[in-house]
Protein backbone atom coordinates (compact mmCIF):
# COMPACT_ATOMS: atom_id res chain seq x y z
CA UNK A 1 0.00 0.00 0.00
CA UNK A 2 3.18 2.33 0.35
CA UNK A 3 4.71 3.57 -2.92
CA UNK A 4 7.97 4.69 -3.00
CA UNK A 5 8.19 8.59 -3.85
CA UNK A 6 10.24 10.49 -6.21
CA UNK A 7 9.55 13.50 -4.53
CA UNK A 8 12.75 14.66 -3.26
CA UNK A 9 11.34 15.77 0.42
CA UNK A 10 9.79 12.20 1.22
CA UNK A 11 10.53 8.55 0.66
CA UNK A 12 7.16 6.97 0.90
CA UNK A 13 3.49 7.86 0.00
CA UNK A 14 0.51 6.40 1.62
CA UNK A 15 -3.30 7.44 0.15
CA UNK A 16 -6.04 6.27 2.83
CA UNK A 17 -8.21 8.64 0.61
CA UNK A 18 -7.68 9.07 -3.34
CA UNK A 19 -9.54 11.64 -5.17
CA UNK A 20 -9.94 15.86 -4.93
CA UNK A 21 -11.81 18.91 -6.44
CA UNK A 22 -9.82 22.05 -7.68
CA UNK A 23 -9.98 24.51 -5.01
CA UNK A 24 -7.23 27.19 -6.44
CA UNK A 25 -5.27 28.57 -8.94
CA UNK A 26 -2.54 26.04 -7.20
CA UNK A 27 -5.19 23.39 -8.47
CA UNK A 28 -5.18 24.54 -12.08
CA UNK A 29 -2.42 21.70 -13.15
CA UNK A 30 -2.88 18.98 -10.87
CA UNK A 31 -0.68 15.91 -11.62
CA UNK A 32 -2.64 13.69 -9.37
CA UNK A 33 -5.67 14.54 -11.77
CA UNK A 34 -4.02 13.86 -14.23
CA UNK A 35 -2.25 10.37 -13.11
CA UNK A 36 -5.57 9.17 -11.69
CA UNK A 37 -6.83 9.07 -15.15
CA UNK A 38 -4.18 7.02 -16.40
CA UNK A 39 -4.87 4.68 -13.47
CA UNK A 40 -8.27 4.31 -14.57
CA UNK A 41 -7.78 3.55 -17.88
CA UNK A 42 -4.94 0.85 -16.25
CA UNK A 43 -7.57 -0.45 -14.59
CA UNK A 44 -6.63 0.07 -11.07
CA UNK A 45 -9.89 -0.34 -8.65
CA UNK A 46 -8.73 2.40 -6.71
CA UNK A 47 -9.07 4.77 -9.38
CA UNK A 48 -12.15 3.75 -10.90
CA UNK A 49 -14.74 6.09 -9.70
CA UNK A 50 -15.06 9.45 -11.37
CA UNK A 51 -15.42 13.12 -10.27
CA UNK A 52 -17.35 16.31 -10.67
CA UNK A 53 -15.80 17.15 -14.52
CA UNK A 54 -16.07 20.66 -13.67
CA UNK A 55 -14.14 20.27 -10.62
CA UNK A 56 -12.58 16.72 -10.90
CA UNK A 57 -11.59 14.39 -13.63
CA UNK A 58 -11.76 10.84 -14.20
CA UNK A 59 -10.95 8.03 -11.54
CA UNK A 60 -10.45 11.32 -9.19
CA UNK A 61 -13.80 11.17 -7.50
CA UNK A 62 -12.80 11.44 -3.52
CA UNK A 63 -12.96 7.95 -2.09
CA UNK A 64 -12.19 6.39 1.06
CA UNK A 65 -9.78 3.65 1.80
CA UNK A 66 -9.96 2.10 4.98
CA UNK A 67 -7.92 -0.68 3.80
CA UNK A 68 -4.72 1.42 3.95
CA UNK A 69 -5.35 2.09 7.63
CA UNK A 70 -3.23 -1.09 8.02
CA UNK A 71 -0.25 -0.38 6.28
CA UNK A 72 1.67 1.57 8.21
CA UNK A 73 1.61 -0.68 11.00
CA UNK A 74 3.28 -3.33 8.86
CA UNK A 75 6.70 -0.86 7.59
CA UNK A 76 9.07 -2.28 10.09
CA UNK A 77 11.86 0.30 9.04
CA UNK A 78 11.47 3.91 10.07
CA UNK A 79 10.00 5.86 7.07
CA UNK A 80 9.30 9.27 6.09
CA UNK A 81 5.96 9.09 4.87
CA UNK A 82 4.09 11.63 2.41
CA UNK A 83 0.38 11.34 3.36
CA UNK A 84 -2.08 11.85 0.08
CA UNK A 85 -0.22 12.71 -2.21
CA UNK A 86 -3.57 11.62 -4.39
CA UNK A 87 -5.64 13.68 -2.24
CA UNK A 88 -6.37 16.10 0.07
CA UNK A 89 -7.64 14.75 3.54
CA UNK A 90 -9.41 17.67 4.88
CA UNK A 91 -11.34 18.11 2.02
CA UNK A 92 -15.34 18.44 3.06
CA UNK A 93 -16.49 14.82 2.36
CA UNK A 94 -13.65 13.29 4.15
CA UNK A 95 -15.98 12.31 8.00
CA UNK A 96 -13.90 13.58 11.32
CA UNK A 97 -14.34 10.28 11.88
CA UNK A 98 -12.20 8.90 9.41
CA UNK A 99 -9.54 11.69 10.03
CA UNK A 100 -9.42 10.53 13.56
CA UNK A 101 -8.73 6.50 12.85
CA UNK A 102 -5.95 8.40 10.17
CA UNK A 103 -4.17 10.33 13.36
CA UNK A 104 -4.82 7.06 15.29
CA UNK A 105 -2.65 5.26 12.97
CA UNK A 106 0.39 8.26 13.43
CA UNK A 107 0.12 7.66 17.19
CA UNK A 108 0.45 4.19 16.54
CA UNK A 109 3.65 4.02 14.47
CA UNK A 110 5.99 6.59 16.29
CA UNK A 111 8.88 5.06 14.13
CA UNK A 112 7.36 6.78 10.91
CA UNK A 113 7.39 10.80 10.25
CA UNK A 114 3.74 11.82 8.36
CA UNK A 115 3.83 14.60 6.46
CA UNK A 116 0.77 15.84 5.35
CA UNK A 117 -0.44 18.86 2.99
CA UNK A 118 -3.79 20.63 2.75
CA UNK A 119 -5.21 23.35 0.58
CA UNK A 120 -8.03 23.47 3.07
CA UNK A 121 -7.10 25.51 5.80
CA UNK A 122 -10.31 26.29 7.19
CA UNK A 123 -11.55 22.93 7.23
CA UNK A 124 -7.88 21.83 9.25
CA UNK A 125 -8.65 25.20 11.33
CA UNK A 126 -12.25 24.44 12.53
CA UNK A 127 -11.39 20.71 13.27
CA UNK A 128 -8.52 20.85 14.97
CA UNK A 129 -9.44 20.96 18.55
CA UNK A 130 -11.42 17.49 17.41
CA UNK A 131 -8.16 15.65 16.77
CA UNK A 132 -5.88 14.29 18.79
CA UNK A 133 -2.32 15.43 16.94
CA UNK A 134 1.02 13.28 16.66
CA UNK A 135 4.28 14.67 17.60
CA UNK A 136 4.91 12.71 14.24
CA UNK A 137 2.80 14.51 11.89
CA UNK A 138 4.04 17.40 10.09
CA UNK A 139 1.15 19.36 8.70
CA UNK A 140 1.55 21.68 5.93
CA UNK A 141 -0.69 24.01 3.75
CA UNK A 142 0.25 25.39 -0.20
CA UNK A 143 0.80 29.03 -0.27
CA UNK A 144 0.83 28.93 -3.73
CA UNK A 145 0.65 33.08 -4.04
CA UNK A 146 0.09 35.82 -2.17
CA UNK A 147 -3.63 35.55 -2.38
CA UNK A 148 -3.12 32.26 -0.11
CA UNK A 149 -1.38 33.55 2.91
CA UNK A 150 -4.27 33.08 5.18
CA UNK A 151 -4.11 29.46 4.94
CA UNK A 152 -0.43 30.21 7.13
CA UNK A 153 -3.05 32.14 9.95
CA UNK A 154 -5.30 28.89 9.84
CA UNK A 155 -2.34 26.71 10.10
CA UNK A 156 -0.52 28.62 13.24
CA UNK A 157 -3.81 27.78 15.03
CA UNK A 158 -3.94 24.10 14.79
CA UNK A 159 -2.77 22.00 17.52
CA UNK A 160 0.25 20.45 14.71
CA UNK A 161 3.63 20.06 16.51
CA UNK A 162 5.43 20.68 13.50
CA UNK A 163 4.14 23.06 10.95
CA UNK A 164 5.33 24.17 7.22
CA UNK A 165 4.29 25.15 3.57
CA UNK A 166 4.53 24.46 0.57
CA UNK A 167 5.26 27.22 -1.78
CA UNK A 168 4.88 24.74 -4.93
CA UNK A 169 4.31 25.51 -7.64
CA UNK A 170 5.02 28.86 -7.29
CA UNK A 171 3.10 31.26 -9.15
CA UNK A 172 3.52 34.50 -7.88
CA UNK A 173 5.79 36.58 -5.66
CA UNK A 174 5.44 36.33 -1.30
CA UNK A 175 6.96 39.74 -0.38
CA UNK A 176 7.26 40.23 3.28
CA UNK A 177 5.96 36.42 4.45
CA UNK A 178 5.20 35.84 7.72
CA UNK A 179 7.15 33.05 9.42
CA UNK A 180 6.16 32.66 13.27
CA UNK A 181 5.29 29.22 14.51
CA UNK A 182 6.80 27.92 11.34
CA UNK A 183 9.64 24.83 11.00
CA UNK A 184 9.56 24.50 7.37
CA UNK A 185 9.31 25.99 3.93
CA UNK A 186 9.44 23.84 0.75
CA UNK A 187 9.51 26.06 -2.84
CA UNK A 188 9.51 25.06 -6.21
CA UNK A 189 8.46 26.14 -9.71
CA UNK A 190 5.76 24.10 -12.22
CA UNK A 191 6.33 21.30 -14.55
CA UNK A 192 4.72 19.72 -16.90
CA UNK A 193 3.40 20.80 -20.64
CA UNK A 194 1.33 23.75 -19.11
CA UNK A 195 3.93 24.76 -15.96
CA UNK A 196 3.61 28.42 -15.48
CA UNK A 197 7.50 30.20 -15.14
CA UNK A 198 8.80 30.70 -11.68
CA UNK A 199 10.59 34.11 -11.34
CA UNK A 200 13.70 33.95 -9.78
CA UNK A 201 13.26 37.45 -7.74
CA UNK A 202 10.51 35.62 -5.62
CA UNK A 203 12.57 32.27 -4.67
CA UNK A 204 15.41 34.69 -3.19
CA UNK A 205 12.82 36.64 -1.22
CA UNK A 206 11.17 33.43 0.35
CA UNK A 207 14.76 31.75 0.49
CA UNK A 208 15.56 35.32 2.48
CA UNK A 209 12.76 35.28 4.70
CA UNK A 210 13.34 31.52 5.60
CA UNK A 211 17.23 32.88 6.52
CA UNK A 212 15.70 35.87 8.32
CA UNK A 213 13.27 33.91 10.47
CA UNK A 214 15.00 30.68 11.09
CA UNK A 215 12.83 28.59 9.01
CA UNK A 216 14.35 25.58 7.08
CA UNK A 217 14.64 26.22 3.78
CA UNK A 218 13.99 23.18 0.73
CA UNK A 219 14.24 24.48 -2.78
CA UNK A 220 12.88 21.45 -4.98
CA UNK A 221 12.97 22.61 -8.61
CA UNK A 222 13.30 25.79 -11.05
CA UNK A 223 10.56 23.75 -13.10
CA UNK A 224 9.50 23.71 -16.61
CA UNK A 225 8.73 20.98 -19.33
CA UNK A 226 9.68 17.97 -17.00
CA UNK A 227 10.40 18.14 -13.44
CA UNK A 228 14.36 18.37 -13.68
CA UNK A 229 14.01 20.47 -17.07
CA UNK A 230 15.72 23.46 -14.92
CA UNK A 231 17.42 21.71 -11.97
CA UNK A 232 17.34 22.40 -8.68
CA UNK A 233 20.55 25.04 -8.05
CA UNK A 234 19.99 28.34 -6.29
CA UNK A 235 22.66 30.38 -6.36
CA UNK A 236 25.10 27.86 -7.04
CA UNK A 237 23.64 25.42 -4.75
CA UNK A 238 21.29 23.24 -3.54
CA UNK A 239 19.09 23.49 -0.29
CA UNK A 240 17.55 20.69 1.31
CA UNK A 241 17.36 21.94 4.87
CA UNK A 242 14.01 19.99 6.90
CA UNK A 243 13.00 19.63 10.50
CA UNK A 244 15.31 17.56 12.86
CA UNK A 245 13.29 13.73 13.00
CA UNK A 246 11.89 13.00 16.36
CA UNK A 247 13.19 10.06 17.61
CA UNK A 248 11.05 7.03 17.27
S1 LIG B 1 -6.04 20.22 -3.60
FE1 LIG B 1 -4.25 19.07 -4.34
S2 LIG B 1 -5.05 17.05 -4.95
FE2 LIG B 1 -6.80 18.45 -4.77
S3 LIG B 1 -7.12 19.21 -6.86
FE3 LIG B 1 -5.81 20.68 -5.77
S4 LIG B 1 -3.71 20.08 -6.30
FE4 LIG B 1 -5.05 18.34 -6.79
Amino acid sequence: MATTSAIEWTEVTWNPTTGCDRVSAGCDNCYAMTLAKRLKAMGQARYQADGDPRTSGPGFDLTLHPESLEAPYHWRKPRIVFVNSMSDLFHARVPVDYLRQVFKVMWDNPQHTFQMLTKRSLRLRRLSPELDWPPNLWMGVTVESAEHVSRIDDLRRTGATVRFLSCEPLIGPLPGINLDQIDWLIAGGESGAHARPIEKGWVDEIRDSCLDQQVAFFFKQWGGRTPKANGRLLDGRTWNEMPELAAG
